[in-house]
C-alpha cells in the first residue's frame, strides 16, 4: 500500500515537474516590430546603457522584433543629416511593418516629429526619452510616451555649495551644443539664488585642455564637467571623456552629470540610463498591445550620487548629504561581501547535491546485493524502487528551489541596478538552468532503469509543435550565435499533419538534438525537417542497422547542422552514457553526455529508433521515426511501454 503511495506520489511529482520545466509554447507568426531610433551611438556610455536596458527586455519578450539604429549627430550632423537617414531606413525596412517606434535624445525625437507623416511612421506608437522640455514638440496627432529627463541642476548646485561651503567659484565647462545651452539658461538664474558664488562657464575644451585647467584651481574652486567628449583637436569621440584621463587625483572637487563616470569625479546627477531603457521598452510594448500608459509623459526624479573614496579625501560630513542620496565607489560592507558569498554558497551546495545524485545513481551497485535466495532478491527490488523514489524525491527537493533562484534572477536581471551585481545575477541565472537540465536528465535515468516512464499519448498539429519549437529556440539563442546560426523548419511535402504520440516527450528529444545541433555549431543553417514515411522506406535508409520495425508508418523527425561532426572512430560511443566525445576530440562545450542516451531510450520506448549520419568538420544529421498510431491502434501495452 504505502509502496503504492509512493508510486503515485512519484508519478504526480515527476508530472508535475515536466509541466513546470517545459518552456511556454507560444503562438507562432504575427510578430510585432519595433524600430528603436538614438541620437547618438554605441560606445557613448549613456547610449550603452540606454540600449542595454532595452534589449534586457525587449530579448525576453516574445514576439516582438527589435531593430536599433544610430544617427551619431554628434558626429555626423549637418543640414542632409536628417534627409540622408531617412532614405537609408526607408530603403532598409521597405519591407517591415513597424507597430511602434522608440527615440532616445533629441536629434531622434526631431527626426521622429519631422517625419511624422511618413509612410514609415505614419500612426505608429511613439515612445521617447531624453528630451527635457515637453512644451518645445507639437505632438498632436502622435500617440506619443515617453520620459521627459529635466536639466535642471538646482538641487545638484544646493549640495554642492552645502558641502563645499567654502568653494565659492564654480568652474562650468560645458559645449556650445543645443542641449547644453539648456543647462547654460538655468545656470544663469543660480546668480540669484546661490548669491555668494561665482559661475565662470567655459565652453568647447578639450579634455586635456579641461584636466590641465583643473589642475590649476585652488581652496575656493571647484568645477561641474558636462559633454566632455572632445579630444586635444576639438573632435568629439564619444569614447573618451575627460574622467578616463584624469591620471592622478585632483586637488579640487569635481561634479558631472552621468553615472558610469566614476574615477575622479565627487558627485553628480545619477543618470539611469538602464532603467529607462527598460521603461521604454515596457511602454513600448503595452502601446503595441493596446495598452495605455499611464501617465503619458513621466518625469521621473533624478537621485544624486557622490564618489564615496572622493567625499572622504575632501574631509566631507556625510550627513550634509541629500537624504536620498546615491553612495558609489564604497568599500564593500561585511554584509554585501556576504550576500555574494551566500550566492555562491547556494550555487556550490546545489551543485555538490547535484553530483553527489549522480554519484550515488552511478556508483550504487545494487546489483551487487543480490543473492540467489527470494528472500534477498525482494530485498534487492525493494531497494531499487527506493532508489528510484529516493532519486526523484530528491531531484523534486533540488528543483524546486532551483526553480526559485531562477524565477528571482530572472526578476533580478530586469530589476537590478547596480551593474556591478549584473554578470553574478547572469551566472546564477545560467548555471541554476544547467542544473535543472542535469537534475531533470538524472531523475530521467531513473526512471528508464526503474522501467517507470509513462507515455502520455494525444494528438499532436505538427505544424503548429515544430514551429514552436522553432520560436522557442529562435529566442534562446545567445547574442553571439544569433548572426551566424540560422534555424530553419523543412515542413513535409504531403499530410497529414497529425501525430498520435506523447508531446512532452517528442519535444524533450527534439529539444535535445536542437540543442546539440547548436552547441556543437559555430555557423551555418540547422534544419529541422519532419516526414512521414513507410517501413520500407526507413528499412532503405537505414539498411545496416538491422532495426526491428513493428509498425507500417513512422513519422521521420530530422535535425540536421553543418557544425563539426563526429569523427569516424567515435560513432559507436555517441548514444553511450556519460560519453562525451568532445572531451576526446574538441574544446569543452558544456553538458556531461546524457542527453542522446536519453533520447535513444525514449524514442525506443514509443517504439521508435534513432540514427544518426556525421562527417567530421562538415556537420551531422540525427534522425528518428516513432510509429504513427492510429487512435483505435492505440493499446494499453502501447501506453505502459
Ligand atoms: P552532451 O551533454 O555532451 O552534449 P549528448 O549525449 O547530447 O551529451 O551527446 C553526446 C556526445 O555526442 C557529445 O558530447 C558530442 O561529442 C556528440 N554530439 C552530439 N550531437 C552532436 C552534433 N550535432 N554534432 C557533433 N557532435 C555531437
Amino acid at each position: 500500500m504505502i509502496k503504492q503511495w509512493t508510486r503515485a506520489l512519484v508519478i504526480l511529482s515527476t508530472l508535475l515537474l515536466f509541466t513546470i520545466n517545459v518552456p511556454a509554447l507560444h503562438m507562432p507568426g504575427n510578430n510585432k516590430n519595433i524600430l528603436y531610433i538614438n541620437s547618438n551611438n554605441l560606445g557613448y556610455p549613456y547610449t550603452d546603457q540606454i540600449v542595454s536596458g532595452l534589449s534586457s527586455v525587449l530579448d525576453t519578450t516574445q514576439g516582438v522584433n527589435y531593430y536599433m539604429e544610430f544617427m551619431d549627430t554628434q558626429r555626423l550632423m549637418d543640414s542632409l543629416t536628417f534627409v540622408h537617414f531617412y532614405e537609408n531606413i526607408t530603403r532598409k525596412y521597405s519591407s517591415i511593418n513597424f507597430d511602434a517606434i522608440i527615440a532616445t535624445e533629441k536629434s531622434a525625437v526631431d527626426f521622429f516629429v519631422n517625419y511624422k507623416d511618413s509612410l514609415l511612421f505614419k500612426d505608429k506608437a511613439f515612445i521617447f526619452s531624453g528630451i527635457p522640455d515637453i512644451d518645445e514638440y507639437d505632438f498632436t496627432g502622435i500617440d506619443a510616451c515617453g520620459i521627459i529627463e529635466g536639466r535642471e541642476l538646482e538641487q545638484l548646485f544646493y549640495s554642492m555649495h552645502r558641502l563645499f561651503p567654502k568653494r565659492k567659484n564654480v568652474h562650468i565647462f560645458m559645449t556650445s551644443s543645443k542641449t547644453d545651452s539648456i543647462y547654460r539658461n538655468n545656470i544663469s538664474d543660480f546668480n540669484e539664488e546661490f548669491d555668494l558664488a561665482n559661475y565662470n562657464i567655459i565652453t568647447d575644451l578639450s579634455n586635456d585642455a579641461i584636466i590641465q585647467f583643473l589642475k590649476t584651481l585652488g581652496e575656493e574652486d571647484m568645477a561641474f564637467v558636462i559633454n566632455s567628449n572632445y579630444d586635444h583637436t576639438g573632435t568629439f569621440k564619444p569614447y573618451n571623456n575627460v574622467f578616463n584621463h584624469i591620471k592622478e587625483p585632483l586637488n579640487i572637487p569635481v561634479f558631472t552629470d552621468i553615472k558610469t563616470r566614476v574615477k575622479g569625479f565627487t558627485g553628480g546627477k545619477k543618470k539611469p540610463g538602464k532603467t529607462y531603457g527598460k521603461m521604454m521598452a515596457q511602454m513600448a510594448i503595452k502601446r503595441i498591445n493596446n495598452e495605455q500608459v499611464k501617465p503619458q509623459f513621466i518625469h521621473p526624479h533624478v537621485k544624486l550620487q557622490y564618489n564615496y573614496q572622493e567625499l572622504k579625501r575632501f574631509n566631507v560630513n556625510f550627513s550634509l548629504l541629500p537624504r536620498d542620496a546615491v553612495i558609489v565607489n564604497k568599500p564593500k560592507s561585511f554584509f554585501s561581501k556576504f550576500k555574494e558569498l551566500f550566492l555562491v554558497n547556494i550555487l556550490f551546495i546545489l551543485s555538490t547535491a547535484a553530483i553527489i545524485i549522480i554519484l550515488i545513481f552511478n556508483n550504487i551497485n545494487l546489483r551487487k546485493y543480490r543473492v540467489n535466495l527470494e528472500s534477498a532478491r525482494d530485498k534487492a527490488m525493494q531497494s531499487e524502487s527506493v532508489k528510484t523514489s529516493f532519486i526523484a524525491n530528491v531531484s523534486h527537493e533540488i528543483r524546486t528551489p532551483l526553480n526559485a533562484i531562477i524565477g528571482f534572477s530572472d526578476i533580478l536581471m530586469i530589476e537590478n541596478e547596480d551593474e556591478n551585481l549584473d554578470e553574478y545575477i547572469k551566472h546564477i541565472n545560467k548555471s541554476s538552468h544547467i542544473l535543472v537540465r542535469l537534475v531533470n536528465d538524472v531523475l530521467d535515468l531513473s526512471l528508464i532503469d526503474a522501467n517507470e516512464i509513462k507515455l502520455n499519448y494525444n494528438l499532436v498539429h505538427l505544424p503548429t509543435f515544430m514551429d514552436e519549437i522553432i520560436q522557442r529556440n529562435l529566442i534562446q539563442l545567445d547574442q553571439k550565435d544569433k548572426h551566424k546560426i540560422r534555424l530553419k523548419l523543412k515542413p513535409p511535402k504531403e499530410e497529414p499533419e497529425e501525430l498520435y504520440t506523447d508531446q512532452l516527450r517528442l519535444n524533450q528529444v527534439i529539444q535535445n538534438l536542437i540543442s546539440n545541433a547548436i552547441k556543437y555549431s559555430v555557423k551555418g543553417t540547422i534544419t529541422l525537417s519532419y516526414n512521414f514515411v513507410e517501413k520500407e522506406e526507413v528499412q532503405k535508409l537505414t539498411k545496416a542497422s538491422n532495426f526491428n520495425l513493428a509498425h507500417n508508418t513512422y513519422c521521420l523527425i530530422s535535425v540536421r547542422d553543418y557544425g563539426i561532426g563526429i569523427p569516424q572512430e567515435l560513432k559507436n560511443f555517441v548514444f553511450e552514457r556519460f560519453r562525451r566525445l568532445d572531451q576526446v576530440y574538441l574544446g569543452h562545450h558544456g553538458g556531461v553526455g546524457l542527453g542522446l542516451n536519453i533520447s535513444k531510450s525514449i524514442i525506443n520506448i514509443m517504439g521508435g529508433e534513432i540514427w544518426f549520419t556525421s562527417t567530421q568538420g562538415k556537420g551531422s544529421t540525427f534522425s528518428f521515426i516513432v510509429p504513427q498510431l492510429h487512435t483505435e491502434q492505440f493499446t494499453e501495452s502501447d501506453n505502459d511501454a
